[in-house]
């Protein structure tokens, strides 16, 4: 029978996930629900001294925000906990005693200074020092010392490491569904700590038995992990669960955009882009890590531009829900080379499906960007203004809170007036018009587009004027700016009292800025 697919997201809360974990964290989603199977959150907390509250709930938090969830772990529980390990402790040590046992690990008394100085030694004489089946001899550890004189430091309670006792040249293959056959010899592997002093397991070993109890059928995580895979299945074998050992796929770094080396947390703040989900308020120094969520990113966007960053469909096709995605998805197209993260495409990506929203749906967003604007709302305006604004606005942002930023004109008289365009385009003539413009505007009956832009015509056309000098003196004084959507669409919705007020007071404004630059 075929094993049920179960995959897992194994983070170190050590602080929160930026996009290269949460990637992770999708990946395995994708491929679990392409294979009707699960995603467990499983919390590797045995580094005690690099725990950081809240992690947890931040990654739970940032994977709702993409639109996946787990199915065990974290909030939700599950017939295989406890999911952290800080609360698996007595588990491990069973198999640390099963190991030992059956003289496949050994106890090490050395302390750090021996090792210092057995690495220092090496060093002096250009060699690359290993805890392995070389050096173990020469270091104070069970299998060098008397049975007798292991019994008896153990009693008196000396501090000890345990250690896997590694084969001698032996070649360990893993089958990676991403990169196919990676081999290492055990002359390359050392005899890593698989228990540590503090009483808790090491990542290799609590990762291992975890994956073999919580029966997970694929390991899928980062490209950094590949170099541990050898010793794990090492430990699979040695264990004796090699038959039931999980399939691998090693998936790319995350580059920075430049492609030179791995994106890191600090790049965001360097290059000006979000590298997190969400913020993140570092708790000592009180610094924030930018999300992509404060940055106006649609989670949507943000989903689809995650799944492309190391994963493509091989077709042309870029826009993808998640069940389009869940569909797709495959390891066997996941890229072995690193993954460039492009914040322009992520950009891109935003355009896409903010350009696709419904203005209702785009009145929604902006209304809590409207409240959180002191400048905001100062007209009151109402959900029919609101809806012609984002209708004008939608091709011309990225994000939504630039329809108030971009707009702002919608919202309040311009105070500013673009100085480029005023040197280049107001003319002798320009404050004449606007003001004739004016009384126009003040007379119509009906202030819609189309009338205004029926009486602007006759006017232009009766006074022999041009076109375009005429509209970008109207447009400078209603909106400050040289460009924008259909000046008569936009001041429709400014409306009649507002436009005729700008037409007077900024033309005169305007004038005077002229003269006196
Ligand atoms: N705890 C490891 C990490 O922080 C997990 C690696 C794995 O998935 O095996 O990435």
């Amino acid at each position: 029978m075929e094993k049920k697919v179960r995959v897992r997201y194994a983070p170190s809360p050590t602080g929160p996930q930026h996009i290269g974990g949460i990637r992770t964290a999708l990946y395995n989603y994708l491929f679990a629900k392409s294979c009707g199977g699960e995603l467990i959150l499983r919390i590797e907390d045995t580094d005690q001294a690099r725990f950081v509250q809240g992690a947890e709930d931040y990654l739970i938090e940032s994977a709702k925000w993409c639109g996946f969830e787990f199915d065990e772990g974290g909030d939700k529980g599950g017939p295989y906990g406890p999911y952290k390990q800080s609360e698996r402790k007595s588990i491990y040590l069973t198999f640390v005693q099963e190991l030992l046992h059956k003289g496949l690990a050994y106890y090490a008394f050395d302390k750090p200074e021996d090792l210092t100085d057995a690495r220092m030694y090496a060093e002096k004489n250009k060699t690359n020092w290993k805890y392995d089946y070389q050096t173990r001899l020469s270091m104070k550890n069970s299998l060098s010392l008397p049975a007798d004189q292991t019994e008896e430091e153990l009693a008196k309670g000396t501090p000890y490491t345990v250690r896997l006792k590694v084969p001698e040249d032996t070649n360990i293959k893993v089958q990676d569904l991403v990169r196919g056959e990676v081999v290492m010899n055990t002359k390359e592997i050392d005899d890593k700590v698989i228990f540590k002093s503090d009483g808790l397991p090491t990542y290799h070993l609590a990762n291992v038995v975890d994956d073999y109890l919580m029966k997970i059928s694929h390991v899928i995580r980062g490209e950094e992990w590949l170099p541990s895979a050898p010793f794990h299945v090492l430990l699979y074998q040695m264990l004796g669960w090699e038959s039931e050992m999980p399939e691998f796929a090693h998936l790319p770094l995350l580059l920075k955009p430049n492609g030179n080396g791995k994106l890191s947390k600090r790049d965001g703040d360097a290059l000006g882009f979000p590298v997190f989900p969400l913020n993140w308020k570092d708790h000592k120094s009180g610094e924030i890590y930018k999300g992509f969520k404060e940055g106006g990113y649609l989670p949507e966007a943000f989903l689809n531009m995650l799944a492309f960053l190391g994963w493509n469909p091989g077709t042309e096709q870029e826009i993808f829900t998640m069940n389009q995605l869940i569909s797709t998805f495959s390891l066997e197209r996941v890229i072995k080379s690193g993954a460039k993260f492009d914040p322009e495409k992520a950009k891109w990506f935003n355009q896409q499906y903010l350009f696709k929203k419904t203005p209702q749906e785009l009145v929604d967003l902006l209304k809590p960007q409207l409240a959180a604007n002191p400048q905001g709302n100062k007209n009151d305006l109402s959900d029919q203004k609101l809806l012609a604004i984002c209708n004008l606005m939608k091709e011309r942002v990225v994000f939504v809170p630039e329809i108030l930023t971009k707009g702002q004109y919608f919202f309040e008289n311009p105070v500013i007036f673009d100085p480029k365009m005023v040197k280049k385009k107001w003319k002798e003539a320009s404050k004449g018009i606007a003001l004739d413009m004016a009384q126009i505007f003040e007379d119509q009956q009906e202030f819609t587009s189309a009338n205004l832009e029926t009486a602007f015509k006759l006017y232009v056309e009766a006074n022999e004027l041009g076109f375009g000098v005429a509209m970008i003196t109207l447009r400078l004084s209603i909106t400050g700016l040289g460009g924008g959507p259909s000046l008569f669409d936009t001041a429709e919705v400014i409306g009649k009292a507002s436009c005729v007020h700008r037409l007077r007071v900024n033309s005169e404004l305007i004038d005077g800025l002229k003269k006196g630059g």
